[in-house]
């Protein structure tokens, strides 16, 4: 009988010390596809089963990744303030919003425009490299008040209506041109929505990441970016960050929900 207790006792202890090595989240979602996906997040469990049943062709390392930047609502939809303001890493799109009152410090003159200093001098470096090669980049839209992004796009609403206007003009609020970390550029010659067709895109698409910015609305990513392709649109994200999306061709948002907001 002692020896039956002693067993009992033993097995209890044991139960109780490995079950509080084990976080809540695994013991309840064990039954989950999804639970030993990386980037997994126990309060979304339900949304990825949800998500899958739309995409049941997608992979679950995107459905976790995807859900986790808030594709499965609609643009707009749930929206939150945007986190890690006043840093290289604010992720500022169609979920993740800043107030009418946020401006970022130390902008500085670029060009025609304004960026963060620090942004500033990395553009210059970049714009000067390039000058080496006989390439002119010219910063031609930087940082952008609230109100202004808010006069903008309504004045796209008027001409093309709120769907259209939706896919290359963000709501107030809602731009990365807010941050002071965005910048639009153009050769000085043609048009910005000719970049793609200058040498100097063609530059910039090898080079721009050794200097921390990133295409930010590339093609093809329109369903995660919510935006259509912008060749001219480019965001500062520092060298490391700029190097990883380049190597492994995905977008900020996606880079946020792996390694900043995980
Ligand atoms: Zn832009």
């Amino acid at each position: 009988m002692k020896k039956l207790i002693m067993v009992i006792v033993f097995f209890t202890l044991s139960f109780i010390i490995t079950s509080s090595f084990l976080p809540n989240n695994d013991i309840k979602d064990k039954n989950s596809e999804f639970n030993h996906i990386k980037y997994f997040k126990s309060k979304n469990a339900d949304r990825y089963k949800n998500y899958k049943s739309k995409f049941p062709n997608k992979k679950n390392e995107e459905i976790v990744k995807e859900v986790n930047i808030g594709l499965d609502k609609p643009f707009y939809r749930d929206s939150s303030p945007a986190k890690n303001l006043n840093t290289q890493y604010v992720l500022v799109n169609k979920y993740n919003f800043l107030s009418r009152d946020y401006t970022p410090s130390n902008l500085v003159e670029v060009d025609n425009t304004k960026l963060i200093s620090y942004v500033a001098q990395k553009f210059n470096e970049m714009k000067n490299e390039a000058k080496r090669n006989n390439l002119n980049i010219v910063a031609i839209s930087g940082y952008r008040s609230f109100d202004y992004q808010s006069t903008l796009y309504n004045k796209y609403v008027t001409v093309d209506g709120r769907k259209k206007a939706d896919t290359y003009s963000a709501r107030a609020g809602f731009s990365e041109h807010q941050t002071g970390l965005a910048v639009d550029v153009s050769n000085g010659k043609s048009p910005y929505y000719s970049f793609e067709n200058t040498d100097e895109f063609k530059w910039m698409c090898n080079n721009a990441y050794k200097y921390g910015f990133i295409l930010r609305y590339p093609k093809d990513k329109e369903y995660i970016t919510g935006y259509i392709y912008e060749s001219w649109h480019y965001r500062y994200v520092g060298v490391e960050a700029a190097s990883f999306i380049k190597k492994n061709n995905i977008t900020y948002d996606e880079y946020y929900v792996m390694f900043i907001d995980n």
